[in-house]
Order: structure tokens, then sequence, then C-alpha cells
């Protein structure tokens, strides 16, 4: 039986041209959302601060006005059809933390989804985005070490859920998704345990990524580990990662087997 706490009708996280890497406009993502029949969509958008990059895959501060504005009379237009939520995907980068928390408090956002792209290593001119498939990340990646990057996402992501006021973990183990033959240890499935009991105790929700069944044909988080989400009652948000308006709700309708198998393996 699905757990009541895994709502299908709602996508708590798509993207638009905002982030400049996905298409698509705020208005076209909720026309698609209506016809998939969803009840609820959450644009969760891009934030950074303080990133080395050979490309911007984020908003500005002038952006994230332009889009309160668009969502805001989006939410008026479409009000007896649609619920929209107006969110952030927080990227954590710890030498800015600051600089993120003032940004961050700002505004009143719906929906607060962490998450960990961009990691620092002195050896290389910009930040390896760790959920890249481009071939300079996956270079950059395999050369300092899959292992030890893995551990040093984990990481980052249990300080990052512990010092920001975030509401749900993104796509918990899409770090590396990319890499080919990435291999998750016991090591580092501990180090999962010790995320999910931070996320439990900030009352956060751990989403449910379908933009992993694409990519390794289950979703982010894999099967072991929604089971250890739901063994410690944490709630479980649906998100598509949708990065153009077809994808709106892609896959969800293979989340009831999957959540099943989580839960009666
Ligand atoms: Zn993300
Ligand atoms: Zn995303």
């Amino acid at each position: 039986m699905l757990p009541a706490l895994l709502e299908l009708r709602s996508d708590g996280h798509v993207h638009t041209s905002f982030c400049r890497h996905a298409i698509g406009t705020m208005e076209e993502y909720v026309l698609a959302a209506i016809n998939k029949g969803l009840r609820h969509l959450v644009f969760l958008e891009h934030m950074e601060s303080g990133i080395e990059y050979f490309d911007t895959t984020w908003l500005s501060e002038s952006d994230f006005d332009d889009f309160f504005e668009e969502g805001d009379q989006l939410r008026k237009r479409y009000q007896d059809r649609l619920e929209i939520g107006l969110g952030v995907e927080l990227g954590y980068n710890p030498v800015h933390r600051d600089e993120l928390l003032a940004r961050i408090k700002k505004r009143s956002w719906d929906r607060i989804g962490i998450s960990y792209h961009y990691c620092w290593h002195p050896d290389f001119p910009y930040h390896l985005n760790l959920v890249s498939r481009k071939k300079w990340n996956i270079d950059a990646i395999n050369q300092v070490g899959c292992d030890q990057l893995l551990h040093h996402y984990f990481d980052t992501l249990i300080e990052a859920v512990r010092l920001l006021p975030g509401t749900v973990l993104c796509h918990l183990d899409a770090g590396l998704r990319y890499q080919p033959e990435l291999h998750f240890s016991k090591a580092h499935s501990e180090k999962i345990a010790v995320l999910l009991d931070t996320v439990k105790a900030k009352g956060m929700a751990i989403e449910i990524n379908t933009s992993g069944f694409a990519i390794r044909g289950e979703p982010f988080p894999a099967t072991q580990f929604v089971k250890m989400a739901i063994d410690r009652k944490i709630p479980l948000v649906a998100g598509s990662d949708a990065h153009k308006p077809e994808d709106v709700g892609n896959h969800f309708d293979r989340l009831p087997d999957f959540i099943n198998a989580g839960i009666h393996p």
C-alpha cells in the first residue's frame, strides 16, 4: 500500500528557462501540469553563491524578482485549476553559507529544497559539478576519486541540512550519478543513515526524484535508501526535476510499485 505521505498529483520540483539550462516558460509548465491532471506544482529554481564555473546554471537575484512576479501572476490566473508553489533549490556552498542564508531570508518560499551540486577542489580552475554528464566533470571527478568524493558529497549534505532552513532534501543519492560503475559502499550507507537522521531531526521531507528512472532505472534515492527513510517515518514528496515542460510528472505512474518494493522488499 502506498503511504499516504506521498502525493502523486503533486510535482514538487521543476525548472524553467530562468536557470539557463532548462527550456520552457513557467506558464508552459503550469499548462503541462494541468494537462497531466496534477493538482499542485512547485517551481524549485536554482540558487547558488560563489561558484566558479564555465556555465551559469542558476538564477541571479534579479531573475528571482522576475520569477516571483511571473509566479504570482500565474497563481492568480490558474488559481481554480492548479496550486502553484514558488520555491528554491538551494545549492550549498560551505564557503558562502552566510550569503546564502541572507538571500534565503529575503523572500517567502513555499519550499526550500537542499542540494549540493558544486564542489571546490584546488587542482581545478572551476568547481566540479557533481551531478553533470559533461566530460570535463566526469574526468575531473575520476581524477579526484569517486569514493572520496561521495564521502565528501554526503558529509557536505549533512552540514547543509543542519545549517540551512530547508524543507526538503533533493535527489539524495544523485551525486556522481553519471560516473560509470558508481558503487555505494557500506560506509556510504552509514553516512546516508546519519543524513536521514538529520533530515528527520529537522522535520524535513525526502524527495523521490523521478529523473533517476531515465538515468538508472530507479529514482533518486534508490530503494534501499527510501526504505531507510520510511523506517524513520520521514515524509516523502515526489519531484520530476523536469527541465522541459513535457517532463512534468514524468514516471510518477511508476512510483507506487517502487515505494511498495521499498516497504515490502
Ligand atoms: Zn539538483
Ligand atoms: Zn533540480
